[in-house]
């Protein structure tokens, strides 16, 4: 178990180390979705017995749609595979290489998802690629309050490895032009 996880619960190894295998497995295989046009982050849905749901990268440049975050993609198919737009009846999971923007904290929120795993944090990954990942106060103290249970800090160094690629490759930093 690596030392800078946190979490917004005392640990539970058991989870953790189901979230670091799950986890690993998302960034190894996030550069071929990177290479068919992908944005760099991916995200993965399970249930509680540890069957997987829903997986989708993010596609905003391929779709042409600034919200269709790795999160949202894979919330929105986990809704359409189990027919709800409400999952909190089904405790699921959600896993994602990176830690969530401002636009899918609130996505989770509103899917009723039970738990969110993330690889690099928000401050890497906006000091790696330049994505402005927006402001969130306290979220982990909000999600605690909402009972969704939450983990950073997951296998971190695969994930930068892949977001420095993407940049050294030099692809799009998809966001609003600030000039
Ligand atoms: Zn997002």
């Amino acid at each position: 178990m690596q030392k800078d996880v946190i979490a917004n619960e005392e640990i539970n190894t058991a989870k953790l180390a189901q979230a670091e295998k799950i986890i690993l497995q998302l960034q190894q295989e996030l550069p071929s979705y990177i290479a068919n046009g992908s944005g760099p982050f991916l995200a993965a849905v399970y249930d509680e017995k540890g069957n997987l749901v829903a997986k989708e990268a993010n596609s905003v440049i391929n779709e042409g749609c600034s919200h269709n975050h790795a999160e949202m993609n894979a919330i929105k198919a986990a809704e359409k595979a189990l027919q709800t737009y409400d999952l909190s009846t089904y405790n699921l999971s959600l896993y994602v290489t990176a830690e969530p923007c401002m636009m899918c904290l609130g996505g989770i929120m509103w899917s009723g998802i039970k738990a969110v795993y993330y690889g690099v944090p928000s401050e890497r990954v906006e000091q790696i690629t330049g994505f402005d990942e927006g402001f969130k106060p306290n979220w982990f103290e909000e999600f605690q309050k909402r009972g969704i249970s939450a983990y950073g800090n997951i296998a971190v160094k695969a994930g930068e490895k892949v977001l420095q690629d993407y940049v050294s490759d030099g692809k799009t930093v998809y966001q609003p032009n600030r000039e």
